[in-house]
């Protein structure tokens, strides 16, 4: 199992040199905001709606103190708005009040953010503080990895650790960034393009994926 998750970790890397989170920010919170708003909606809709809300509150101190309702009005078009902007609002609240206006660097102290479940919480940790052994376990993680036969089964915190077993932990943060560029890229949920895939030897689904839902 090392040498095959080795063999597709450098694979992944010789594709893709970088490992960039797909969310654009330049403060740490508009990070935490990217992330809550990427909850059952595509990268590039919230990299459409960030620039705005961050334009109309351009500090920690303004978004903490924006009115939810016109909150709600920006990220509208990334569903959920309801919950998104109360949770936006509220978790920059919170880290003026218990965190010093920065986002926390610890699992247990993301925990308490409101709108902030294990996986934001592993992608701030591994983007924000470089803590190794952070696995963002998204949809696209879940399904390449089980094709891949690194895991199993399609609940987060159980492919988290799976993955946290076999994966080398200074390794884990890009590696989950390269799984959602070649899940979009490549690895597709329906109609794979198997014929282009390196990872094909490792692959125990080849060819049984075409038209597969997700
Ligand atoms: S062979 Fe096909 S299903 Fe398997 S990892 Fe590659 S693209 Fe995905």
């Amino acid at each position: 199992m090392k040498e095959k998750v080795n063999a597709i970790i450098e694979l992944l890397k010789q594709r893709y040199s970088d490992a960039p989170c797909a969310l654009h920010y330049k403060a740490d919170y508009e990070l935490m905001i990217a992330v809550r708003l990427s909850a059952q909606c595509t990268d590039a809709r919230v990299n459409l709606v960030t620039p705005g809300l961050f334009a109309a509150y351009p500090t920690l101190e303004a978004m903490a103190n924006a009115d939810i309702s016109d909150v709600e009005n920006h990220v509208h078009s990334c569903g959920f708005y309801k919950h998104k902007a109360r949770d936006i609002v509220l978790a920059c609240q919170m880290l003026l009040s218990d965190f010093g206006g920065k986002v926390p660097g610890t699992m247990e102290e993301l925990l308490r953010l409101p709108g902030v479940g294990r996986k934001t919480a592993n992608l701030l940790l591994g983007d924000l503080y470089g803590v190794p052994g952070s696995i963002v376990c998204d949809t696209h993680c879940m399904r390449i990895c089980e094709r891949l036969g690194l895991s199993k089964g399609r609940d987060p915190e159980k492919v988290e650790r799976q993955l946290r077993a076999i994966l080398p932990p200074e390794e884990s943060s890009d590696f989950c960034h390269r799984i959602v560029l070649y899940g979009r890229e490549i690895c597709t949920a329906r109609n794979p393009k198997c014929d282009q895939c390196e990872l094909a030897p490792f692959c125990t689904e080849i060819n049984k994926s075409q038209g597969s839902s997700d």
